[in-house]
């Protein structure tokens, strides 16, 4: 099966070789005899809301958010339609801050967002650096571990009744208060957890490919074939230890 994947911004948005995701995705499809055609998508590029299984989208400073986000949110109708035809995303640090309403920075600018996730952000005055460790239960009944990497200045507050992606264990998390991390619309994630994200977290990796599968195939998400995953495993082992001995304070 071909999966298509549009990458928002390769050339802006990729702190913490955040791209390394996409490498995890496109090994783990090939493992399964899957292909992914990943296309980069930037400035004054045409969102086709039909156009791909996955939209994935990096963390980047304020520098380089402010950069992209007049031509984000001119994509706002295209990802919404996007997400709202199944399409699963993938939206890391900065990019989970453009994908909310609206991001103000450290200096008091606020950068309009596009609206797909419940949410807004703010900037404070310290940064919340470490790192991270979540439960989540992304299937109902199935609660697994998350662990990562944050480094953000934004507090993001989740609307009333909005789904996080999980419950921090250890680190900050969203704002560093509600103890909750990243938030979840249907197949759409958002997070600040970087490292990246999906080389220490096999079984989120899968739990994406599948959602992007699904839109590919327009049947319901089905389980992938398992692989070995011990590297993976040891690699979530030291970094869920990191984080739990880290403690979660300024
Ligand atoms: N500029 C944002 C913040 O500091 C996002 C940073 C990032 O992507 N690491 O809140």
């Amino acid at each position: 099966m071909k999966i298509r994947v549009g990458h928002l911004y390769p050339d802006y948005l990729n702190i913490y070789a955040d791209r390394g995701n996409i490498a995890v995705l496109t090994r783990r499809a090939a493992w399964r005899g899957h292909e992914l055609d990943v296309r980069g998508l930037s400035i004054g590029d045409a969102m086709d809301p039909a156009a791909h299984d996955l939209l994935y989208v990096g963390g980047g400073q304020d520098r380089e958010q402010a950069l992209i986000a007049h031509d984000i949110a001119a994509k706002r109708d295209g990802i919404i339609a996007a997400a709202e035809a199944g399409t699963a995303i993938l939206a890391v640090c900065g990019g989970y801050q453009l994908l909310g309403r609206s991001y103000r920075d450290f200096h008091g600018a606020d950068l309009p967002g596009v609206g797909l996730f419940p949410l807004e952000t703010v900037a404070g005055e310290r940064r919340m650096i470490g790192d991270v460790l979540l439960e989540c239960e992304l299937d109902a009944g199935v609660r697994r571990p998350l662990a990562g990497f944050e480094n953000h200045a934004g507090r993001t507050h989740l609307d009333d009744g909005a789904e996080p992606l999980g419950r921090v264990v250890a680190g900050f998390g969203n704002d560093g208060e509600s103890g909750y991390e990243g938030c979840r619309v249907g197949r759409a994630v958002g997070t600040y957890l970087h490292g990246p994200l999906l080389p220490r977290n096999p079984w989120f990796a899968d739990w994406v490919l599948a959602q992007a599968l699904a839109h590919a195939t327009g049947r319901d998400p089905e389980p992938l074939e398992p692989l070995a995953d011990e590297l993976e495993a040891e690699a979530h082992r030291i970094s869920a230890r990191r984080a739990e001995t880290r403690g979660g304070r300024y």
